[in-house]
């Protein structure tokens, strides 16, 4: 029996990463004990298994355990039905690419990953792209955007592919660590990946919008090892992940600085929204919490209100 990593999963075969670095393809046993029951495929891209090879081969193989995953991210299978896909699993980090022109990026759309993210618990990282574009009013929404969300704890970064800016860091960021890129298309993710790694030619969300527009979207992700060690997850439809199936009294657990204010609210249930004595709508009055981020937590309770209702 050997221990491997799943690097790419298509239909019912896996390409699975052993410690010597072979890569072996494999099938899962028929009655393997998996650990969601409710999801489609029982592994993904990121689970550490136990393999054994089939007698007399190399390089093929079945997947006979699954080890405990520290975090994985998840989304519905279709819209109406109650299944969930795994996406990826044992993800280190979320990079979010951003850009305030071409295109602008939503701060709502940035609240919302990043509330799901701290759902998945998952470490997010906050790369604000080219910043060459950027004129002086933008630069001065680049740095309330910046101190926003480093005031918080999030790691911020500010890029530039054109002017060849914190690439160095953006990579090192990377080295080592499972990795999953997102952002809205045009942000700048595979320039910014395919700069750094000129041989390695990330398809990043090119594959996810065409596989998103078929009607039957097979899983395909595949994790892509990076020169130096490490790999990024490339797959369908990761532009952003959804805070699926959440109640309104969790949605400011999701929010550090909002969670951390919380705790000296007069209600123990206070919701934040128009009770007395509430710490936070204090907080959002004296400007110590983000009014836009604030905004984005009342949308995503009043989201939470009609849609799972
Ligand atoms: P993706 O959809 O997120 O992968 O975005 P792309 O990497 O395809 O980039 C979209 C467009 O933005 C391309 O025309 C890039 O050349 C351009 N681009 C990417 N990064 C920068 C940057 O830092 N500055 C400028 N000015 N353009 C950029
Ligand atoms: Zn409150």
């Amino acid at each position: 029996m050997k221990k491997g990593l799943i690097l790419k999963s298509t239909g019912s075969w896996y390409s699975i990463k052993t410690s010597d670095g072979k890569i072996i393809q494999c099938k899962i046993k028929g009655k393997l004990r998996t650990l969601d029951l409710k999801s489609t495929n029982p592994v993904s891209v990121g689970d550490w298994v136990d393999i054994e090879l089939i007698e007399d081969s190399n390089d093929v193989g079945v997947i006979v355990n699954i080890h405990e995953r520290k975090n994985y991210i998840i989304r519905k299978s279709s819209n109406l039905s109650k299944q969930t896909q795994i996406i990826a699993a044992n993800v280190d980090q979320a990079l979010l690419i951003i850009t305030l022109i071409n295109p602008i990026t939503s701060r709502e759309f940035i609240d919302r990953f990043m509330a799901a993210a701290e759902a998945y618990r998952i470490p997010v990282i906050l790369v604000i792209n080219k910043t060459d574009l950027y004129d002086e009013s933008l630069i001065l929404t680049l740095q309330d955007i910046n101190e926003t969300y480093a005031k918080i704890g999030y790691k911020v970064i500010e890029t530039s592919v054109i002017e060849n800016k914190n690439l160095d860091i953006f990579r090192s960021l990377l080295d080592n660590k499972i990795s999953v890129l997102s952002g809205n298309s045009g942000v700048g993710k595979s320039s910014l990946i395919n700069t750094i790694f000129p041989n390695i030619n990330l398809k990043v969300g090119k594959i996810s919008d065409y596989h998103l527009k078929g009607k039957h979207t097979t899983t395909f992700a595949e994790m892509v090892e990076l020169p130096f060690g490490g790999y990024i997850i490339d797959t369908p439809g990761l532009k952003g992940f959804g805070l699926a199936n959440i109640q309104k009294e969790e949605v400011y657990h999701f929010f550090p600085e909002i969670f951390r204010k919380a705790q000296t609210c007069q209600y123990n249930n206070c919701l934040h929204l128009d009770e007395p004595k509430c710490s936070v709508k204090d907080a959002v009055l004296t400007g110590e919490i983000s009014e836009s981020r604030y905004l984005s937590y009342l949308s995503i309770v009043d989201d939470v209100n009609t849609k799972y209702r």
